[in-house]
């Protein structure tokens, strides 16, 4: 945790006084080891950045005062489209696309996602949100994520996403694509990533006919959980 992220409810005091208990407060006393009047990095959920001097401290309970001057660090200029992966797989990918700055994450049915990884309790918005935050204060970043939840493929792919990747790069990766994954694009993109089994040729048929242009990273064959970063990576 390189930074701690504060929620409104965090807040005793309006001239910035928090108290944390729970995950964050065991964080602190058992990872960190700070001390009453130690500094420490903080950042509100969709606000500022800034310090925390330590006020009180003990087993229950950890008071700090709080100034938060700076912005948040640049979010990627992206909409990351997911085939919608196993609940342990989407726990990952969430933090690691939170940690590299995604801010718009869209979970979309396919043909090859098994029907009962849509009932995961790891859906819920209260579980998608704590991955989400791990992987802010990993980044030391404030900035939630929007998740949607796309539950049916074509009329996603006809009425949706011709709107999402307008004044965008539309990308498909796809293991299988003649043309290599672009470098540092220096734009907007709208990247798709198939599930496990990959999409079928009806579904890359309708991604492209969308406008999509399908990429690959080469023959290897990546899973979800490292095609993210790596395409995330090439592409920014
Ligand atoms: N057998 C599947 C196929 O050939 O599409 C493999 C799917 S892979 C485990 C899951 C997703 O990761 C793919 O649908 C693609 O979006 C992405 N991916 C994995 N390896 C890739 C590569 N070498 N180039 C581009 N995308 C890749």
């Amino acid at each position: 945790m390189n930074l701690i992220l504060l929620f409104n409810e965090d807040f005793i005091e309006p001239n910035g006084r928090v108290r944390l208990t729970g995950r964050r407060l065991k964080h602190v006393r058992e990872v960190l080891r700070v001390s009453v009047n130690d500094e420490l990095c903080v950042g509100l959920v969709n606000g500022n950045i800034g310090v925390g001097r330590v006020t009180a401290l003990d087993d229950s309970v950890l008071e700090m005062d709080v100034r938060l001057e700076q912005a948040p660090p640049l979010p990627l200029t992206v909409t990351l489209i997911l085939a919608l992966p196993r609940p342990k797989v989407l726990r990952r990918v969430l933090r690691s696309a939170a940690v590299l700055g995604v801010k718009r994450i869209m979970l979309l049915n396919c043909f090859r996602v098994e029907k009962s990884f849509w009932q995961s309790p790891f859906l819920e918005q209260e579980a998608i949100n704590e991955q989400l935050a791990l992987g802010l204060e990993q980044a030391r970043d404030t900035v939630l994520p929007a998740v949607t939840l796309c539950r049916q493929f074509k009329p996603f792919v006809e009425d949706m996403l011709p709107g999402l990747i307008q004044n965008t790069i539309p990308l498909v990766a796809h293991p299988a694509a003649e043309a290599p994954c672009p470098r540092a694009l220096g734009g907007a993109a709208t990247l798709i990533i198939g599930p496990e089994g990959g999409f079928i040729p009806y579904e890359i048929e309708k991604l492209r006919a969308c406008g999509c242009a399908l990429v690959s990273l080469g023959e290897r064959i990546l899973n979800v959980e490292t095609a993210v970063p790596a395409l995330l990576s090439r592409l920014f």
